[in-house]
């Protein structure tokens, strides 16, 4: 540093370290906002695109504001499309914010959007916001039936939305089957695959074009942040959401992205971990009195058993539903008499989750609004961790034999 520059001057302007002839070997954090250039043509070349870096080793990084990108984002936006087989993704601040990206960019007045009826609830919500508030024309189908979907099209139809394995009754979609109809037609189709994770399902790989993730839940892993990601099959699609993205403003921090590619490196570990916990369980409670049935797809029972076989590889998921005999209260009694497992309204962290919609997120709906939902008044989900199995089953069977005390 210039030695004829003032303690003041000199504060503000310490020297940054950049490792040339190493390279870290964890992502490192670039908490800062801002890049400077030594050359206007390369500062404007960084206008142009997401900053590419991680790939090739070029040395060509264009990173300026972290809105646009950012290189630990980046990192973890490398990272997934590299899990979902994309060619390239996005990262947002939270699973909505991916939702809202995906549609706010694809759609406009007028579009048509074919949707599966049961969404996750804030995707569901918002579908029906932008179809009274900003003229969408929207069709819900049941996710079971490709003919169902070719009979909704219509010569306006955009999107096509659906989810791998849904909320709270794990139906798993035929994806293939769905987004070949949708690709005759010259619809995009968009999987949320939250539930699945790229270690269970990869939906680009069936003909999907854009898949996204609340990657607060097992990607994240630990139930410690917040965030969204969205993976491309086609570069220009990437590039039209990563240009309306950076004006929606819902970019995540570094901060969450670091913690979101830790959590990357246990997600296969994880996952198979939470599925065999979740098989054990489901098959335990399907064989229990006070159970009137099991939502799994990993059970010969499931309706959907012959596509998960088919679509899921290596498990089928750590989220398990089931019908309780005794309905509301037996499930508001369940639910308060599990001591390890926690109640709570997320999924995909370490720990086994319970929630009971009836007496919790869906209480004020009678028992026929909640069947419109595809919920029971006693239909309580787990959302199972990585806990020792034996230790889960114990406390399940102390809750539902206190279910049967009171
Ligand atoms: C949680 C969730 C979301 C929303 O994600 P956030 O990170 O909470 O915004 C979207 N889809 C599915 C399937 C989810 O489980």
């Amino acid at each position: 540093m210039d030695d004829n520059l003032h303690p003041q001057t000199r504060a503000v302007h310490p020297p940054v370290i950049r490792p040339v002839d190493s390279t870290p070997l964890t992502t490192p954090i670039y908490q800062g906002h801002l890049f400077s250039f030594e050359d206007a043509k390369t500062m404007a070349a960084a206008f142009e695109g997401p900053a590419r870096t991680v790939d090739g080793g070029d040395g060509h990084s264009a990173f300026f504001y972290s809105r646009q990108g950012n290189p630990t984002v980046r990192s973890f936006e490398k990272a997934v499309s590299d899990l979902e087989g994309g060619a390239d993704a996005l990262a947002t601040g939270s699973g909505m914010g991916a939702v809202n990206t995906v549609l706010m960019t694809l759609l406009r007045s007028g579009d048509h959007v074919i949707a599966q009826r049961s969404l996750y609830g804030g995707t569901y919500v918002l579908l029906h916001d932008l179809a009274e508030r900003w003229g969408v024309e929207l069709t819900h189908v049941s996710g079971d039936d490709p003919d169902e979907v070719r009979a909704a099209l219509r010569p306006n139809t955009r999107l096509l939305y659906l989810e791998t394995i849904t909320n709270p009754t794990t139906q798993v979609v035929d994806l293939p089957a769905l987004a070949s109809v949708a690709r005759e037609a010259g619809v995009l189709t968009v999987v949320d695959n939250t539930f699945a994770t790229p270690m269970l399902c990869r939906p680009l790989e069936h003909g999907v074009d854009i898949v996204l993730h609340s990657a607060t839940k097992y990607i994240g892993g630990h139930s410690d942040l917040l965030a969204g990601v969205v993976v491309c099959a086609d570069p220009a699609v990437h590039h039209r959401i990563w240009s309306h993205a950076t004006e929606l403003g819902g970019s995540t921090d570094p901060t969450t992205a670091s913690l979101a590619v830790r959590g990357l490196a246990t997600l296969p570990l994880r996952v198979a971990r939470q599925c065999e916990n979740a098989l054990f369980l489901a098959r335990r409670l399907a064989e229990h009195p006070a159970v009137e049935r099991v939502y799994y797809p990993g059970l010969p029972s499931h309706p959907q058993h012959a596509i998960a076989r088919r679509l899921l590889d290596g498990g089928f998921g750590g989220v398990l539903s089931i019908d309780l005999v005794g309905g509301r209260e037996a499930g508001r009694r369940f639910t308060e008499s599990l001591r390890l497992v926690a109640m709570a309204a997320s999924l995909g962290g370490t720990k086994t989750l319970v929630l009971h919609p009836a007496s919790t997120s869906h209480r004020g709906l009678d028992a026929q609004a909640l069947a419109a939902a595809g919920i029971g008044e006693g239909t309580v989900r787990l959302a199972v961790g990585i806990e020792h199995p034996d230790d889960l089953w114990n406390d399940l069977e102390q809750a539902l034999a206190a279910d049967h005390r009171e």
